[in-house]
């Protein structure tokens, strides 16, 4: 058993969890860097540590700071939440020698997801669907790679092996330019990941984001919990996210899920896990596999019934998987809108600051994941995310309406924020058919801000 966590993360995540640990009698560490004194969670751990500056940098991306502060807590597990260190393998690495349950998968697994090439080959090799493509990296030969390029089909996009955060991507329309472009996305791929290695895929030219969510316990045992839909992007960051996604049937998800569950089994998964795809024309491509916990897991949660961070630490304790595949049932739909403190009609500029006034929605359905108070003061140094806003119903169209009725009653002053937008969105005729592509968000923001 495990009884005190350390919770490696900041915001709303880091109050996710901590609220997961109270529920199930667990003892919780903070740490957080000198601008963070007074985040909701901090106040509410039983205890917390400074672990340096405001800059991530020094901070939550500083390991040694971090081992310490368990250390000196004498907490027993360490919970990244996501972004920063979530999906560092060193970092997972540096936890468990130092003695510390690191939550999350082995720290081989995250190598291996995080080096693209040889995520898709452990997919390919488990029956994951993977989009048509070299299948592993590209050698110097040009006309070997221009075979490659005819044979996968104009337009085809080159990827960095070690790329992340939508970068180390070339899409290429003609053989004219395949040469080149390889050599380009090489170089940008030696500096940024320090791995020139770049593999090639078919460009899919208007393909939803659909994704699936799993849990496994690393013992033999994994199920899938659905899939969320979060074509609706900005930037290739997700804006609004949902659960079920629009359209796709029953025997499309338990084809989808089992084969992401067999690819867990296979790979000795263990943990929260998402496998990322693009989803065209009625197929499913995988693209990338997150080996952490989502900003967008409420949604499944919502449908499901299953409180993911509890899964989580019950897996970190070691605990055979509690659920079985035939208990998940998905039920309604759910929605969440991510509030961001920042300016949609200044180009999305952040907006920091003291929250002066705050009141929030509520009633039957509604779910608000969020850190901020009364007189917190955003700061300038983090992620522009303030909260998640969560809405449940019976079927899609009265979780968007609930959604809509819920960011009227938001009110946030004191800082900008893209709430007003979002409304926009809940009242978009495209929005509201459901199943638009990536771009669609893009496209559609040029007239609603
Ligand atoms: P990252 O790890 O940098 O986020 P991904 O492989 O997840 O990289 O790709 C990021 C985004 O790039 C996808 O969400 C999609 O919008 C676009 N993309 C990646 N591969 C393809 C592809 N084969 N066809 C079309 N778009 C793609």
């Amino acid at each position: 058993m495990i009884e005190k966590i350390l919770i490696a993360n900041r915001g709303e995540i880091a109050l996710r969890v901590l609220r997961a640990c109270k529920e199930m009698g667990i003892k919780t560490v903070a740490v957080h860097s000198e601008a963070d004194a007074n985040l909701k969670h901090v106040l509410l751990a039983d205890e917390s540590v400074c672990i340096g500056p405001a800059a991530s940098s020094e901070s939550y991306l500083n390991v040694p700071a971090i081992i310490a502060a368990a250390e000196i807590t004498d907490a027993e597990a360490i919970h990244p939440g996501y972004g920063f260190l979530s999906e560092n393998a060193d970092f997972a690495e540096r936890v468990e020698e130092s003695g510390f349950v690191f939550m999350g998968p082995k720290a081989e697994t995250i190598r291996i997801m995080g080096d693209k090439v040889q995520a898709i080959r452990a997919m390919v090799a488990s029956g994951v669907p993977t989009v048509p493509g070299s299948g592993g990296p590209l050698g110097e030969n040009d006309n070997e790679n221009k075979e490659v390029a005819k044979k996968i089909g104009y337009p085809i996009i080159i990827k960095a092996s070690g790329g992340g955060g939508g970068r180390g991507m070339r899409v290429v329309h003609t053989e004219a330019n395949l040469i080149k472009s390889i050599a380009l996305t090489k170089s940008e791929a030696g500096s940024f990941f320090g791995n020139p290695e770049v593999y090639m895929e078919k460009f899919l030219e208007n393909p939803r984001h659909v994704e699936i969510q799993i849990l496994a316990d690393g013992q033999g045992n994994a199920i899938h919990l659905g899939e969320r839909d979060c074509s609706m992007q900005r930037r290739h960051q997700k804006v609004v996210e949902e659960a079920p996604a629009p359209g796709i049937t029953e025997e499309q998800r338990q084809r989808i899920g089992k084969s992401c569950v067999d690819a867990c089994v296979e790979i000795g998964y263990r943990g929260a896990g998402t496998f990322e795809f693009l989803y065209e024309n009625g197929e499913f491509y995988f693209i990338e596999m997150n080996t952490r916990l989502q900003v967008e897991h409420p949604v499944t949660e919502q449908v499901t019934g299953i409180d993911l961070v509890k899964a989580q630490i019950q897996i970190a304790m070691g605990l055979p998987l509690q659920i079985k595949q035939e208990d998940v049932k998905i039920t309604g739909h759910a929605i969440e809108c991510r509030v961001n403190a920042e300016n949609p009609s200044k180009n999305f500029m952040p907006s920091p600051g003291v929250i002066e006034r705050l009141h929030l929605p509520g009633g039957l359905g509604v779910r608000w994941d969020s850190h901020i108070y009364t007189g917190y003061p955003v700061p300038p140094h983090y992620d522009s995310m303030i909260g998640k806003l969560i809405c449940f119903g019976s079927d899609r169209e009265t979780a968007i309406r609930r959604m809509d009725v819920a960011l009227h009653e938001l009110i946030i002053k004191g800082i900008e924020t893209n709430i007003q937008m979002q409304g926009e969105i809940m009242n978009d005729k495209g929005f509201c058919d459901g199943a638009q592509n990536i771009h669609y968000l893009e496209h559609r923001l040029e007239h609603l801000v």
